[in-house]
């Protein structure tokens, strides 16, 4: 849009208010809503724009919206600027949406600059092939796209140039970037760690599939990779994970884990875990519970299973009550909490590298090692910026306190 000639203004000053939606859950369509409420209430003559996954994936639903003039799907944002203009001669509700389909290739949005000044996210992967019977996104996002090596290595170059050091790889489902390029995701990881100018290159979430020893082994290769791991587990229990058509067991997941540590050394590995899936009795709970525990996570984001219309499990029947739900979530909780302070307490004494990013109130400077722990530390110096060998000396609740060496 900015090429177009157009300006950024605030939500409610703009002309145009494009809502740009999460679908992932019920919550964030409800989210969704409300912003557009919002929007209406408090800029009246804006014209309001829909996109992203929510009216990829509930189209007719979204096409609905009195308060929206246009409702695009995913897939035809690209044309989002001819669409206003359109809607700008005609004044007519526009909504469309195209189909995903199996030829798809990877789009080409790039970003060169972010709020943050150290910390790029560049998205390599678009769509997932997994179809989890929970989850709405392969509806709202198609099948597995990923960006060329090519236009990879351009986009990093450019972020360099704009003065980023830290890079993070992302996608919907990160593991299976270069199933339809013949790449794997270390070529990614590779391609990066040979720009110039890149300090330190990290993963964003991603899924156990492929993840075999041999990329991990040449991931440790790389100096610039950053021992962060965010392996999305969702369940510590083989049933549960077989109902909610994961492609693996505990125990193979365990292995990675174990590989991960092998060849890294000091890995932190964090995960999201979900209580309460429909069938996952207490007893499937109770192993998903200890397998928690024994891998000791560095950080676990815990949520309740919520029903996504639109999936498999959404008319499953065997239903954990929201008060079954909340115990669990509390137990799985506690569990997090215990070993998230364990492995902040496994930093201290140690000598890490730490990329410093802004000032706190209260004059400390907040960083992260090259795992993502974070760290603060007390300066007269402007650390902002810069990667600075620190020595861990305490451990909070949720950080590590440091002195420069
Ligand atoms: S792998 Fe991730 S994105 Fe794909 S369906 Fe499963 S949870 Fe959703």
């Amino acid at each position: 849009m900015k090429k177009r000639g157009y300006t950024e203004a605030d939500a409610y000053n703009a002309d145009i208010v494009i809502i740009n939606s999460c679908t992932v859950t019920t919550t964030a369509d409800a989210k969704n809503r409300k912003a557009i409420h919002r929007v209406r209430r408090e800029n009246k003559n804006a014209v309001i724009v829909l996109t992203g996954c929510m009216p990829q994936a509930f189209f007719e639903e979204c096409s609905a919206f009195d308060e929206c003039d246009i409702v695009v799907g995913n897939k035809s944002r690209k044309n989002i600027v001819d669409i206003i203009e359109k809607y700008l001669k005609n004044k007519e509700k526009i909504c469309c949406k195209e189909e995903y389909t199996n030829k798809d290739i990877f789009e080409e949005i790039s970003v060169d600059n972010f709020s943050d000044r150290t910390r790029a996210f560049v998205k390599i992967e678009d769509g997932c092939n997994q179809f989890c019977t929970y989850c709405i996104i392969p509806y709202a996002r198609g099948r597995v796209r990923s960006k060329s090596l090519n236009t990879l290595k351009k986009e990093v170059t450019a972020l360099c140039y704009n003065g980023y050091e830290e890079i993070v790889l992302v996608g919907i489902n990160l593991s299976s970037y270069g199933v339809d390029t013949e790449h794997t995701l270390f070529d990614a990881v590779k391609c990066v760690c040979d720009i110039d100018g890149v300090k330190r290159v990290r993963l964003g979430s991603f899924e156990p599939e492929r993840m075999t020893e041999d990329i991990i082994e040449k991931l440790s290769k790389e100096e610039k990779f950053c021992p962060q791991f965010h392996l999305s587990l969702q369940s510590g229990c083989t049933k549960t994970l077989h109902e909610m058509h994961r492609h693996y067991s505990a125990e193979e997941y365990y292995n990675i884990v174990s590989d991960i540590r092998k060849y890294f050394e000091n890995p932190a590995i964090t995960t999201d875990i979900m209580v309460g899936f429909s069938g996952e009795s207490r007893e499937d709970f109770e192993e998903s519970l200890r397998f928690a525990e024994k891998v000791k996570f560095a950080k676990i984001h815990v949520f309740p299973y919520s029903r996504r219309k639109g999936t498999k499990a959404y008319d499953c029947v065997d239903i954990v009550s929201d008060e079954e739900k909340a115990r669990r979530t509390k137990l799985m909780l506690n569990v997090a909490e215990n070993s998230s302070k364990e492995f902040l307490q496994s930093m201290v004494g140690k000598c890490e590298q730490v990329l410093f990013e802004n000032k706190l109130k209260d004059g400390s400077f907040v960083g992260y090692t090259k795992n993502y722990t974070p760290i603060r530390v007390i300066s007269n110096d402007n650390l902002s910026g810069k990667i600075i060998d620190v020595i861990i000396i305490d451990a909070k609740d949720d950080y590590c306190v440091g002195v420069v060496k």
